[in-house]
C-alpha cells in the first residue's frame, strides 16, 4: 500500500511517514512550512540605490533584480535613502 498523497510507502492510516506527520502536526497533509528565517538574497545595494535616484521606480527595480519590491523598498530605507512618493506626481494645478 501506498501513501495517498505521494508514491512512498505507507505506514501510517494510509500515509507515508513525511505526509502523516504533516498531518499529525498540522491537520493537513498538504501542509508545508515556510522556512521561519527567509533567505535574504544578495543583492548590489549600492547600484540600486544609484538606479532608483536616477528614476527608476520599485517596480522596475523589482523586475530587475528578480526580487519583490517591497525587497527592493526595505534595502533602500536600510540604505538611507528617502523615498518618493508612489504612483503618479500629484498636479500641483489640482488640490
Ligand atoms: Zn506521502
Amino acid at each position: 500500500m501506498s501513501c495517498k498523497y505521494c508514491k512512498n510507502g505507507a505506514t501510517c492510516r494510509g500515509m507515508c511517514p513525511k505526509h502523516y506527520m504533516r498531518w499529525v502536526r498540522h491537520g493537513d497533509p498538504h501542509m508545508v512550512k515556510r522556512p521561519s528565517h527567509p533567505v535574504r538574497i544578495v543583492l548590489p545595494v549600492g547600484e540600486i540605490v544609484d538606479k532608483y535616484q536616477a528614476g527608476l521606480s520599485l517596480k522596475d527595480l523589482a523586475y530587475d533584480y528578480y526580487c519583490s519590491h517591497m525587497t527592493i523598498r526595505k534595502r533602500l530605507v536600510a540604505a538611507g535613502v528617502q523615498l518618493r512618493r508612489s504612483g503618479r506626481p500629484r498636479d500641483p494645478a489640482r488640490p
